[in-house]
């Protein structure tokens, strides 16, 4: 996110300093960890600011070209797609960046502690005595990656809780705060959640949805109705 946010204000500022050298992809070796959307923007950004090479590493396995038989339609499709990012890279360094069913070991460094390099291991999804799926390391796979840039993009594990726990706001099992679609009330009188804070991470098109219906619930709260929409 440092990244990314740096990157984005240089780009809507031109006073701003965004060339702090720490968080500049240009010229560098980076590797992305993590295969989601924010992986997307971190391997698009870094081709854009010129770096040297990009690869991006994904601990899952590489989602089938078609539909598989337990995601039909109209649940959204699980499939290989190539986004912008990776069609970038692709333009530029002629392959998907992507690597999948890979783990990382170790970042490794010089020392003065500057980045050169990950240790990765390639995987395999088993199922452990609890019937949990968990990765167990290929013997043989362990190499080195060079990088000048990691960039860590693993996915939204829940909202801060410093001002839930503040509030003492109710979470459900995703360490989300509890409040329902369309009502938005927690268990705290007069406290209301809305977009990721609630429903987990998302999109912009619902935090659009859920801060304007939360608004609504805040007006019928203070002014006993309401006609917002
Ligand atoms: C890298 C990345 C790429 C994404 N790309 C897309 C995309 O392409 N399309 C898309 O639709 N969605 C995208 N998303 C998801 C989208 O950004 C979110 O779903 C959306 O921003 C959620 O809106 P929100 O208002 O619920 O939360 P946020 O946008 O996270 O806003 C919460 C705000 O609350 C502030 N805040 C936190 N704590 C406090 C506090 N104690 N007091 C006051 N303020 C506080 C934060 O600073 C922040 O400004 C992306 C997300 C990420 C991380």
């Amino acid at each position: 996110m440092d990244f990314l946010t740096t990157n984005t204000q240089y780009q809507l500022d031109n006073s701003f300093d965004g060339t702090n050298p720490e968080l500049n992809a240009t010229g560098k070796e980076v590797i992305v960890i993590g295969g989601g959307d924010t992986g997307t923007d971190c391997v698009g950004t870094s081709i854009r600011q010129g770096c040297k090479n990009v690869v991006q590493l994904e601990i899952m396995p590489q989602p089938p070209m078609e539909r598989a038989d337990n995601n039909p339609w109209p649940e959204w499709p699980k499939v290989y797609k190539m986004d912008y990012g990776q069609q970038e890279a692709e333009a530029t360094q002629g392959a998907d960046p992507r690597s999948y069913l890979v783990m990382t070991k170790e970042i490794l460094k010089d020392e003065d502690g500057n980045v050169t390099g990950l240790q990765i291991v390639d995987i395999t999804w088993g199922k452990n005595d609890q019937g949990q799926f968990v990765p167990q390391e290929t013997d043989g796979t362990l190499r080195t990656l060079d990088a000048q840039l990691i960039l860590l993009a693993m996915g939204f594990l829940g909202p801060e809780e410093k001002i839930i726990d503040q509030f003492k706001l109710d979470t459900d099992t995703r360490s989300n705060v509890k409040a329902d679609h369309e009502i938005y009330t927690t268990n705290v009188d007069g406290v209301f959640a809305a977009g990721d804070m609630r429903r987990g991470q998302s999109l912009v098109v619902w935090a659009i949805n859920e801060g304007r219906g939360a608004a609504r619930e805040c007006d019928r709260f203070l002014m006993g109705s309401t006609q917002l929409p």
